[in-house]
């Protein structure tokens, strides 16, 4: 017998298939899409077993398998597929698109796997001798036992382990092992909401034009996530299991525990709050058929549940869906509807703020649009006020508005809450005027231009565009020119000078980063214990306090100066999920933004809650700028240690590729955001287009021809969700 096997190599000379010799002792065991221990060259090496072939059609002497890694099968026949198409849309290796399937207790460095740990449980054999003759201490195990399925050994602690066994020999009692879990979790308690007409509409177009794939665009608070376990709970009904994605951010443990409160065993849960041992646990449930429901960050969409009924994205929009680094460069939105259409159920993908993709197809079409355009209980969505920060920063000393400062104050008096926002995306690298809040941008491709210290210029990370940096705004000509960027320990302070009396809970990456702290925290705040929570994104998402009444966002601006082209979408995305946290009970919220750009519609449009109007606007600007949703976008990065040798070779890259390809738009090469790191310098190239053609086969032929050339690198970005 002879298998084919994938070894787990990271480098692309030995992404291909080897054959091995299988022992006849492994005969029984051996089976496609288990994990087998090999000898490469003088290692071994693990590798996926892609084929088995009983006869010896080779004369070559081939080498054994040493050992088996899995008695079952971790990746089944859709998986195995799921991996080749992976492997040739995003022209990454087979071998990572299997490997990224497997949470990290699989990827066994040196052989060294995670320990499987067993409890023991007794059960009464049904069958057992009445005739034998008990002792005491026997007779009374006995009766601890019937009637009961299984009783673990922990259960039964005042028995001696001897006892136990004397019983087990006499085949009075079965042991059994079972895999021992290590993730508890906390229940809640929760209740089944009885659905609102709005909401039931939406379940039954979803059960009803089954197969599809739906946009849900719901707005904060309109119950979104009800409908998603109303779903699962109709397929769970029918024998059906299902996947739940959300962004990694908002897969808080308030989420869990309310799909554990409602669905109890049936849930697996995949976060990265979770130790290695954890994941493995839970994925090891998942493999034997345990669970029914997972509900999981990005890589869960890869999960081995059979027989799936549906499949839900929450918060559609968010970029963690992408994996941009390292390969595969996979989204998991395009791998659901893939998986999908392999178990003929839909996905519904879910938003308040749908991403301009997503809704332009629901536009034409390709997607069925559901909408739920109220909160839940006719509760208001909230008041926005924009500041004009221009004008107050003559005033105030500090990165507070009057109106701000006055409306924090209201809320103390009223023992309400206030949660405040500190935009840190895009922190550093551009540069504005302390004045009048001027940016630089790029004159062809309308986004920021980056600062860079070494030839002191201004360059477009795009096209390529560079001018030299003055010391004088040329808007306002004051010398106020800086680099935009405040702490949120600075914030506090100040906080703590105009506010003495209230107590401020501070939540960012400093002080949730040890495990479970981002989970004390909401918790505190929950009970009342804080009466201001400031934060940086992580305040904006999934949230659910009653008592905010007012949001307050310091500086809106900063994540609008983003070099990228999604910089618009993004601030108003972020604008409007945090201004969803205010006022989610009966009291009604306000939201007041901080902004020097106040006219800029990714500002101003938050004013109405309507998500439809920034849409309107933005699709304008991406089709006069030619960015997606009417042209798909790829991203080709050329790096290496000699800056002009990689230059002159991206720059070959670039003709040929005009040369396949005279219709697309081809940008660059051009330095990237970040030009140099490691001493590794790196150039995107940037390809716009209507229609792919034949651009995988040809972006394989350039990989291909780099493939061993040591002083070079290239990689594939199909659709990057960032792009520096
Ligand atoms: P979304 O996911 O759209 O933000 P949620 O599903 O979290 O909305 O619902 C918002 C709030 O309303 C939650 O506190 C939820 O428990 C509650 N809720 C949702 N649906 C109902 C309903 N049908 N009846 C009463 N309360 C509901
Ligand atoms: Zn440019």
């Amino acid at each position: 017998m002879i298998a084919g096997v994938l070894v787990e190599i990271s480098n692309k000379n030995v992404d291909k298939i080897f054959e091995y010799n299988v022992p006849s002792n492994l005969f029984d065991d051996i089976k496609v899409g288990i994990r087998v221990l090999v000898p490469f060259g003088k290692m071994k090496v693990e590798g996926f077993v892609l084929q088995v072939k009983s006869d010896k059609s080779t004369d070559r002497e081939l080498r054994d398998i040493i050992s088996i890694i899995d008695k079952e099968i971790v990746l089944n026949k859709e998986l195995l597929d799921l991996g080749k198409f992976m492997s040739s849309e995003t022209l990454a290796t087979l071998i990572s698109c299997y490997q990224v399937m497997l949470p990290k207790g699989f990827k066994a460095k040196n052989g060294t796997s995670i320990n499987i740990r067993y409890d023991t449980y007794y059960k009464l054999n049904e069958k057992y001798d009445t005739n034998y003759k008990f002792n005491d201490k026997q007779i009374s195990i006995i009766n601890l036992v019937k009637d009961k399925k299984l009783v673990e050994r922990k259960e039964l602690l005042n028995i001696s382990s001897s006892s136990l066994n004397t019983l087990v020999k006499r085949d009075i009692l079965v042991k059994e092992l079972k895999e021992h879990r290590r993730l508890i979790y906390n229940k809640s308690d929760y209740s089944v909401h009885e659905l609102t007409s709005e909401q039931r509409s939406v379940v039954e177009a979803v059960i009803n034009s089954s197969p599809d794939v739906f946009l849900l665009y719901g707005v904060t608070g309109s119950g979104k996530t009800e409908v998603y376990m109303e779903l699962i709970d109709y397929y769970l009904k029918l024998g059906k299991t299902s996947i739940v994605l959300v962004p990694e951010i908002s897969l808080t443990p308030q989420m869990v525990s309310r799909f554990q409160a409602r669905f109890g065993d049936k849930i697996a849960a995949i976060h990265s709050g979770l130790s290695d041992g954890e994941k493995y646990d839970e994925y090891r449930r998942i493999v034997r058929g345990e669970v029914s429901i997972v509900i999981g960050a990005r890589s869960a969409i890869f999960v081995p549940l059979k027989n799936i009924g549906i499949i839900i994205i929450d918060e559609e929009h968010s970029d963690s869906y992408k994996q941009s680094d390292p390969n595969p460069r996979y989204n998991a939105k395009e791998i659901a509807i893939i998986r999908a259409k392999a178990h003929n159920c839909s996905v519904v993908m879910g938003s308040a703020t749908p991403s301009l993709e997503a809704m332009a197809r629901a536009r034409k079409g390709v997607f069925k649009l559901l909408e739920l355009p109220h909160r839940v209980n006719g509760r208001n969505l909230p008041k926005i006020n924009i500041i004009d920060m221009n004008q107050e920063i003559r005033k105030v000393k500090g990165h507070f508005s009057n109106q701000l400062i006055m409306a924090i104050k209201a809320r103390l008096l009223k023992h309400e809450q206030v949660i405040l926002l500190l935009n840190r995306r895009g922190y550093s690298s551009f540069v504005t005027c302390k004045n009048c809040g001027f940016t630089f941008k790029c004159p062809n491709c309308d986004i920021t231009l980056t600062y860079h210290k070494s030839s002191n210029t201004l360059r477009c990370h795009y096209c390529g565009y560079g001018e030299k940096v003055y010391d004088k705004c040329p808007s306002c000509g004051e010398k106020a020119l800086s680099n935009l960027g405040i702490g949120t320990q600075k914030v506090e302070e100040e906080l703590n000078g105009l506010f003495p009396d209230s107590r401020v809970l501070r939540m960012d990456y400093d002080t949730t980063s040890r495990k479970g702290m981002h989970e004390t925290m909401i918790e505190k705040f929950r009970h009342q214990e804080y009466d201001i929570l400031l934060g940086t994104q992580m305040v904006a998402k999934g949230l659910d306090f009653p008592n905010v009444t007012l949001v307050g966002v310091i500086n809106a601006d900063t994540s609008l100066n983003i070099p990228d082209f999604r910089s618009s979408e993004n601030t108003y995305d972020l604008l409007s999920q945090v201004a969803g946290r205010s006022g989610r009970s009966e009291k009604n919220g306000e939201v007041i933004i901080q902004t020097f750009n106040k006219d800029h519609y990714a500002i101003s449009l938050t004013k109405y809650n309507d998500y439809l109007r920034f849409y309107m606007e933005e699709m304008k600007n991406r089709r006069s700028l030619k960015y997606p949703p009417y042209y798909f976008l790829c991203n080709i990065r050329i790096s290496g240690k000699d800056a002009e040798y990689i230059l002159g070779e991206a720059l070959k890259i670039k003709r040929s590729l005009e040369r396949n390809f005279p219709d697309f738009i081809i940008l660059g090469p051009s330095a990237c955001s970040i030009f140099k790191i490691n001493n590794v310098y790196r150039y995107n190239i940037i390809l716009k287009y209507k229609k792919k053609n034949n651009l995988n086969e040809v972006l394989k032929l350039v990989v291909d021809h780099y493939k061993t050339n040591l002083k070079l690198h290239v990689d594939i970005d199909f659709n990057p969700s960032q792009m520096f």
